[in-house]
């Protein structure tokens, strides 16, 4: 059996604000139904625009039993953690952070010299065994993304393999695909995804379909920039750039944990107790494990 996914749901991003005021697309949000099992959350910050307002950032906060991962386009964000690490995650860089047990940090973006900020963060979950487990991260510079780039179709692979090349950002519970998917107008791309793992598409720019079927020829409703896709399970991924516009959405996969959730603010543990023992340490100090 070789089937395409079909769209399962075509979800509109909606504004929230968070941290200190920033307002931000967000299209996957905590929940405990874990409808997305593995991810947790997809934010898309863009301060292109002056009703998005001003840069405000987000103060030193905690968070316990996920992992964040950011990824910029444009600009930058300042990075400083209780870890002592500190940084910045500019153009094309990728930071995956594995908060686990706990972690302190600060993020804060910054324009770049074309006045814009623009990138995304992804929540990824941590399965109840390393929920606890000690905070790492991989920094991965834009350099150290491979891209590919045939027929029109353009990847930088961050995590999983695209036409044999490996992302760097390894050793992830999830076993995720971390994807930027640019398609030329027209041009088609293939990516595998196991079966039962759940797979998401942030359409971004442009225009294209999602074919589904064994031959992919199966009907699809165009989907235009900026949405959030869903798909049902299957064993691959068949994109295709309408013949006027380009296409291009970052494609994450991962394996569910299929374990219960309980998201609260920056954490996301299996039970309540976890939550209200996270509030605990935080209250007593005890919050980040050196
Ligand atoms: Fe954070």
């Amino acid at each position: 059996m070789n089937q395409a996914r079909k769209i399962k749901n075509i979800i509109e991003p909606q504004f929230v604000m968070e941290g200190a005021g920033v307002r931000l697309r967000r299209s996957i949000s905590p929940h405990p139904s874990n409808r997305f099992d593995p991810f947790l959350l997809f934010d898309h910050f863009a301060f292109n625009d002056p009703l998005e307002g001003p840069i405000a950032g987000f103060p030193m906060h905690p968070h316990r039993g996920i992992e964040t991962v950011t990824y910029i386009l444009e600009g930058s964000v300042n990075h400083r953690d209780s870890l002592g690490n500190s940084g910045m995650i500019g153009p094309g860089d990728v930071q995956w952070m594995t908060a686990g047990g706990g972690i302190m940090h600060e993020e804060m973006p910054r324009r770049g010299p074309s006045g814009q900020i623009y990138g995304f963060q992804l929540w990824v979950n941590l399965p109840a065994a390393l929920k606890m487990s000690q905070p790492r991260y991989q920094g991965v510079s834009a350099e150290q993304i491979p891209s590919v780039d045939q027929d029109g179709v353009k990847v930088r692979v961050v995590a999983g393999e695209v036409f044999g090349v490996k992302g760097p950002v390894t050793e992830i519970a999830a076993n995720p695909v971390y994807i930027d998917v640019t398609l030329a107008p027209g041009a088609e791309f293939v990516q595998e995804v196991p079966h039962g793992h759940t797979a998401v598409a942030y359409v971004f720019e442009g225009s294209g379909y999602f074919r589904s079927g064994e031959t992919g020829s199966g009907e699809s409703q165009a989907v235009s920039a900026v949405k959030m896709v869903q798909f049902e399970d299957g064993d691959h991924i068949r994109a295709q750039a309408k013949s006027d516009s380009s296409f291009r959405f970052m494609l994450m996969a991962g394996a569910p944990f299929m374990e219960p959730i309980v998201p609260y603010g920056p954490f996301v543990m299996n039970t309540v107790e976890e939550i209200q023992q996270a509030l605990l340490d935080l209250r007593n100090g005890t919050f980040v494990k050196q």
